[in-house]
């Protein structure tokens, strides 16, 4: 069979869905791969790298759209390519079709076979093709590295001639991957951190990695390991604590999340207006509305001395390793369906079974 790459078509996505490294792994199960010149150029990974892989490097997205049998993507291609794509075809990749119309017609119109990885359950099997969790890593140590950017502190303690400088307080609200990331970036970087979640086996991840675990005496666990959405006295409660207690906190790193739902609403406008000028926010979950009410997806403000950023895609930012890490977590699943050069569904293996979309019927075969 032949796999593609494309280049990405959304607006600032420098990530590419395969490297020269996994290329070649993709080489060896049989498969021909043609990648679309540049594709990799945001992550530089030059074309002549994939040549030497093994890939036919190719100008044109339509005549891989139209050779492929599998598209291989970082975020799902526009409607119009999906709508050219080959009848039958299987698209890998993170694709958040859900609520895209567009996209979801042009699928089930072209017969495609989609695997958004977002979609993999989360056992231990799937981790080697955790897209979500890779992603996150990158983004939780860039969210950091952007709080102790904007911030008018240092983030170490220092003691020097001119006096001593006391570390900064640095709060990581969400200890799921991309918090626990941020947790541990913010102590190399030397501030006192703190981490705060409602799944109460964070505790001993966010003390294991050098932070205090902030008790605020609401638990949450959910389905699956996830969280469950809090119930409005908890949420009080839990706003009553925390408002107090970010008085005292220099930078917070938001990275709250409940699948399938709006990002949960943590800091108030209230909140922030009780912190002290010069403190920063930086909200991961401004691409699903924001934790903080004040976030402003993709901008970053200052409101009454207190920045408040929300950047998008921070796993973009960090193209080489999250592409890396990308492409290996496709070339993994990929090596699910294709063997000997043939593509194959075992639809009784349940990472297949219940990635595909739209949802394979309980009833079919
Ligand atoms: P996520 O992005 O869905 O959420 C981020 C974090 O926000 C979670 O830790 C969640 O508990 C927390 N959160 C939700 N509501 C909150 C609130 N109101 N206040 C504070 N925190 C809140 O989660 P994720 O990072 O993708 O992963 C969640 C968990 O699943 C992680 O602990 C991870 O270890 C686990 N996981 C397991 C596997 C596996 O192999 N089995 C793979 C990936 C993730």
């Amino acid at each position: 069979c032949t796999i593609g790459v494309l280049r990405e078509t959304a607006p600032g996505e420098r990530r590419v869905a395969a490297t020269p490294d996994t290329v070649r792994r993709l080489v060896a199960l049989g498969a021909r791969v043609q990648v679309q010149s540049g594709a990799g150029g945001g992550a530089h990974f030059p074309d002549a790298a994939y040549a030497d892989a093994g890939a036919s490097v190719i100008d044109d997205a339509e005549a891989i759209a139209q050779n492929a049998a599998v598209i291989l993507c970082v975020q799902a291609p526009d409607a119009s390519l999906l709508q050219r794509l080959r009848e039958g075809a299987v698209l890998v990749g993170h694709l958040a079709l859900g609520g895209d119309d567009a996209r979801g017609e042009a699928i089930a119109s072209r017969g495609i076979v989609a695997f958004p990885l977002e979609r993999l359950p989360r056992t231990t099997r799937a981790q080697a093709m955790d897209v979500l969790s890779s992603q996150a890593g990158m983004a939780g140590y860039k969210a950091v590295l952007i709080a102790a950017q904007l911030a008018p502190r240092f983030f170490p303690m220092l003691t020097t001639a001119a006096g001593t400088i006391r570390p900064s307080k640095v709060l990581v609200i969400g200890a799921g991957v991309a918090g626990l990331q941020a947790i541990a970036t913010a102590r190399r970087l030397g501030a006192q951190v703190e981490g705060f979640d409602v799944r109460p086996e964070t505790r001993e991840q966010i003390e294991s990695l050098g932070g205090r675990f902030l008790d605020l005496g609401v638990s949450a666990a959910g389905e699956g390991g996830y969280a469950r959405a809090l119930t409005d006295d908890e949420r009080a409660e839990q706003q009553r604590r925390l408002g107090e207690h970010l008085r005292g906190i220099d930078a917070i790193v938001t990275t709250a999340a409940v699948p399938g739902r709006p990002a949960p609403r943590i800091i108030t406008a209230a909140m922030v207006a009780g912190m002290r000028p010069g403190s920063v926010v930086v909200d991961l979950a401004a691409e699903t509305g924001g934790n903080c009410e004040l976030t402003r997806p993709g901008e970053t403000v200052e409101i009454d001395g207190v920045i408040v950023a929300g950047p998008l895609n921070l796993a973009s930012q960090g193209a080489v390793h999250a592409s890396e890490m990308f492409a290996r977590n496709v070339l993994n699943f990929v090596s699910l369906l294709v063997a000997d050069g043939r593509i194959a569904f075992d639809w009784n293996d349940e990472l297949l079974a219940k990635t595909v979309w739209p949802p394979r019927d309980a009833a079919s075969p």
